[in-house]
């Protein structure tokens, strides 16, 4: 898919890694439409091939990175695309019979729901807004293995496939960002300045006016309740119902003190316990801090992930992987990747599908 102007490109990049300017992430052929041909082909390829699949979005599947996931987030944001008509095309799909109301639901309340929602909010609530968020608890810079996105340090395997996925893609889809980075980085307690800094330079559709509601609201719950009334920190646990990870880690989810319990688990069990005086009264965590007063070892699991600090989650060897006595989602359809328009491609034939 590449052409001479790319080539420029890492000509540049290449001259100016050797003067000195530091750069994350690895070089790769490029992913993402950089123009409107581009951009339609790949909204056309998503159509026809992933919508169909497009209703669970918040699994996480290491083989898989893409799933039914669009990818069209940089062809909005660099105004190859707009949302509305690719909304309209994806309503005509689910008219046709092509793709099932749950996956068009989906798309239609992630561009004109979420990505509307939160490009207003950005504009209503002032364009200075993150820097001023508070942050609960303690309040650290990211740490140099997290923020240059060494993801071979890392032997929790979540956090590791997501560290490579931006290393190599400068990409991983929403629940990566919510569930293993964001979440990590909440649990640890990293400023979300820092935070909403980095989001927004490693990812390829970072974006200033996707960061108030995504991480300093969503994520870090640092932005006062305008979002959402709830800290989007989670367990282990629900990493392991939510993604096939933790079935080839080396940590335990269900583990939350000793060598094999899961970063995670201990992690969400000590940010709670750290910032419980202020989420008392929160309705939504209720529950939540219920189950924390009932935890009776939470004074050792606390000395525990306090020991193990910003350091990369990285205790014994990362080989040490616990057999997965059921592993999941085997059964999820591959869909193919888009490769460009100028590589021949046959879409599939369109008969109606009986969806209901
Ligand atoms: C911590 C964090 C940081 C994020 N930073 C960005 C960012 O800088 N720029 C950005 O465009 N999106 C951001 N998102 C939202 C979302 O994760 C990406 O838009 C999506 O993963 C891009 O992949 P996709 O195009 O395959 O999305 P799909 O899953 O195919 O979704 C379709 C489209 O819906 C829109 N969308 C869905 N959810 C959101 C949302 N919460 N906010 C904004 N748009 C949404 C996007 O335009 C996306 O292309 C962030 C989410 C999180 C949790
Ligand atoms: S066990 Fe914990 S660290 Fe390992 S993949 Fe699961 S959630 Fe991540």
């Amino acid at each position: 898919m590449e052409d001479d102007i790319d080539a420029e490109v890492r000509d540049d990049l290449d001259r100016w890694a050797a003067e000195g300017i530091e750069f994350i992430g690895r070089d790769g052929p490029r992913q993402f439409p950089v123009t409107r041909a581009e951009a339609l082909d790949r909204q056309q390829h998503f159509v026809v091939h992933r919508l169909p699949h497009f209703g669970r979005p918040d699994e996480m599947v290491a083989r898989d990175p893409w799933l039914a996931h669009s990818g069209l987030s940089t062809s909005f944001n660099l105004g190859l695309l707009e949302p509305l008509p690719a909304v309209r095309q994806v309503e005509e799909e689910y008219r046709a019979g092509h793709a099932p109301l749950s996956s068009v639901e989906r798309f239609v309340r992630q561009v004109v729901g979420w990505r509307d929602y939160l490009w207003h909010l950005y504009w209503y609530l002032d364009a200075g807004y993150p820097a001023g968020s508070h942050s609960p608890g303690r309040s650290s810079s990211l740490p140099e293995w997290f923020a240059t996105l060494d993801a071979d340090s890392v032997h929790a395997r979540c956090l590791s496939s997501a560290l490579a996925a931006v290393r190599d893609r400068g990409w991983a889809h929403h629940a990566v960002r919510q569930a293993v980075l964001g979440n990590y980085a909440v649990q640890r307690g990293w400023r979300p300045t820092d935070m909403v800094d980095w989001f927004q330079r490693a990812f390829v559709d970072g974006q200033e006016w996707a960061m108030i509601g995504n991480v300093a609201g969503m994520t870090r719950h640092a932005e006062l309740g305008s979002v959402t009334t709830e800290a989007h920190a989670v367990s282990g646990t629900h990493v392991n119902r939510t993604s096939d990870f933790c079935g080839g880690c080396r940590y335990d989810p269900k583990q939350r003190v000793g060598a094999d319990a899961c970063p995670f688990t201990g992690g969400y069990l000590a940010y709670l316990h750290r910032t419980r005086e202020r989420l008392h009264g929160n309705v939504r965590m209720t529950r939540a801090l219920k189950q924390l007063a009932q935890i009776p070892d939470i004074r050792e699991i606390v000395t525990q992930e306090h020991a193990r600090g910003d350091r990369a989650p990285s205790e014994g060897p990362a080989s040490a992987v616990r057999k997965d006595p059921d592993p999941k989602r085997a059964e999820l359809p591959r869909c193919p990747r888009w490769s460009g328009p100028s590589l021949p491609r046959p879409h599939p034939p369109r008969g109606r599908r009986a969806h209901t």
